[in-house]
């Protein structure tokens, strides 16, 4: 018996036909993903160079440079594809639509990467680490309330065989605001950061691998490793699908 729902699939989809975020063109049924066509997917290139998020200068393995480590909590970062092209749209995409089907599309790669940068001894595996999404923040918050860090996050996870632990960070004045906080010097420790770790027991002296989907500035993932280190976390490493560019003027709005 065909449902209701399947009858109002087929005529959205007759209305409205899939189309790959980075071409535009229609998807056809034996499509192999659910937002992009075959070429415009395997355009995607992912990157073997990286840098200091900080500072930009040349790093092989993605580590925060000896001067820029001074002033940081987080230990690396490596960003899977590299920015352009279908990653741009697709980036651009998720901020207002198909963010699921994207995500999912996308965290494929993202294990792959993952996988063979722990081969190439680029990112520390040894079963002891734990995978940590970055929360969803009011700014990338969309109406449904998904967060893409977290899809990003299981594949790392379903490759690893590591666990990926929830709601371990959290924004601060989501949690407590700071009028309910009464004493001084706890108000001024809420006002440090926007994050915090809500679960200190998981994160002690354990290395950290902390994931987003999309890393701009880094001052989120920064942030997030303060709230780590604080909680007694020993080494964080950020591992982002895409390092986005921002122009100046929408990041100072952003931030
Ligand atoms: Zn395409
Ligand atoms: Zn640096």
């Amino acid at each position: 018996m065909i449902s209701y729902k399947q009858i109002l699939d087929w005529f959205l989809g007759t209305l409205f036909p899939p189309l790959c975020v980075g071409c535009g063109f229609v998807l056809g049924d034996d499509k192999k993903y659910k937002c992009f066509c075959k070429e415009c997917f395997n355009s995607i290139k992912l990157q073997n160079r990286f840098v200091c998020v900080f500072c930009d200068s040349r790093s092989t393995a993605g580590k925060t440079c000896p001067f820029c480590i001074r002033t940081s909590h987080l230990d690396q970062l490596l960003t899977a594809a590299e920015y352009g092209g279908v990653v741009r749209r697709a980036v651009k995409e998720t901020k207002y639509r198909y963010i699921k089907n994207i995500a999912e599309d996308l965290s494929g790669l993202f294990g792959k990467f993952i996988a063979k940068q722990a081969r190439a001894g680029k990112l520390q595996l040894t079963g002891g680490e734990v995978i940590i999404p970055v929360p969803l923040n009011r700014l990338r918050f969309n109406k449904r309330g998904f967060n893409q860090a977290q899809v990003f996050a299981v594949s790392a996870g379903a490759i690893t065989g590591l666990a990926v632990a929830d709601e371990v960070i959290e924004r601060k004045f989501g949690g407590s605001p700071q009028a309910d906080i009464k004493v001084k010097s706890e108000r001024l420790k809420n006002a440090e950061g926007k994050y915090r770790c809500a679960k200190p027991e998981l994160v002690k002296g354990k290395t950290i691998w902390l994931v987003d989907d999309v890393a701009t500035t880094g001052s989120t993932l920064e942030d997030c490793a303060r709230a780590l280190k604080e909680a007694g976390a020993s080494y964080v490493v950020g591992l982002a699908f895409a390092k986005g560019k921002l122009n100046k003027n929408r990041i100072k709005k952003l931030e």
